[in-house]
């Protein structure tokens, strides 16, 4: 197998772009995507400070250094989830990572705030770990970029992550989800400007960059993972494209193109909680961050994970 670009020996083939490539030409064409996908959709102005939220697996990474070699001013941070083995070597990875490249990181702990860790929060919430993982993320990486004066928030996601989500949420008809299923998020007050670069990459593309590039990450799954239905949707979709190349790129791509039109509000709260709650620069009477309710879901996810006690939402 040739390389397409300059028929030296190939270590990746792309059916979906009918291409082949050598080391030098892949990572010509990463870096292109990713370029792509910033000037497409204006994620990242030149001037902007780059907040990274890097977990310790491939895509966060491997997204840090891409921003880091297109001369993006970054700032790593990362979330301690204290999932036993699983979060110990991705903190190390994270931090070995910012010390290599010499980059500013900041690092939270899940349980400095929470009475617990993501399994206590599950027990308490009754709900499947990754609902209160999720919810805590994205209350740690919006505070944190805003504490930091970030002017965006960038995550790893990747064209499968996007896909899946995309597909779940059409399996249901999350009206609320969907309107957000856009790898651009605009800045609201108390909200920050939230973008995935790497959504026009694969999860096998990622794969190939962070092993050329020799970037170490993560190699346990966490513990939680097989009971995310996004794993599911992955498998599906991955047999369609094999079939069918190119199906999941213009499942998404169609999709975006279209979705203002499916939803011209523009950005509608997160959940359905939020939309029957406050208006949306509300803020939390105990944290002070922005809510649709009198308290935020993160500070009454704390309190029932302190009091034990588990509502059915
Ligand atoms: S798999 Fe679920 S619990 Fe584990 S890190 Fe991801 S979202 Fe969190
Ligand atoms: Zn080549
Ligand atoms: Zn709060």
């Amino acid at each position: 197998m040739k390389c397409r670009a300059c028929t030296r020996k190939a270590v990746i083939k792309l059916p979906s772009h009918n291409s082949a490539f050598c080391p030098d030409c892949f990572d010509r064409f990463v870096l292109s995507q990713v370029g792509r996908a910033i000037e497409e959709r204006s994620m990242i102005a030149p001037g902007d400070h780059v907040l990274v939220a890097v977990s310790g697996g491939k895509d966060s990474l491997a997204l840090w250094e891409i921003l880091m070699r297109l001369g993006f001013r970054t700032t790593g941070f990362h979330l301690d989830l204290g999932i036993g083995d699983y979060s110990r070597e991705s903190r190390s990875h994270v931090e070995s990572f910012a010390s290599r490249h010499g980059l500013p990181l900041t690092i939270e702990s899940l349980r400095d705030e929470v009475d617990g860790s993501v399994s206590d929060i599950a027990r308490a919430t009754r709900r499947p770990a990754c609902s209160g993982c999720g919810l805590s993320k994205r209350y740690f990486f919006n505070r944190t970029a805003l504490r930091t004066g970030a002017t965006v928030l960038a995550t790893g996601h990747n064209l499968d992550d996007e896909v899946s989500r995309l597909f779940g949420n059409l399996l249901h008809w999350h009206d609320e989800y969907l309107a957000k299923n856009r790898p651009d998020l605009p800045s609201l007050e108390g909200l920050s400007k939230k973008v995935k670069p790497l959504v026009r990459l694969t999860e096998k593309e990622m794969a190939t960059y962070a092993f050329l590039r020799k970037i170490p990450y993560v190699l346990q799954e966490c513990p939680h993972s097989a009971d995310a239905k996004q794993l599911l949707y992955k498998k599906l979709l991955n047999e369609v494209e094999a079939a069918s190349p190119g199906t999941k790129h213009a499942f998404l791509f169609g999709f975006l193109d279209r979705i203002d039109r499916f939803y011209p509000e523009g950005s509608p709260p997160e959940t359905k909680e939020e939309a029957s709650g406050l208006a949306p620069d509300g803020r939390c009477e105990q944290c002070g961050e922005i809510s649709w309710t009198p308290v935020c879901s993160f500070c009454r996810l704390k309190e029932r994970v302190r009091t034990g006690l588990s509502e059915k939402r």
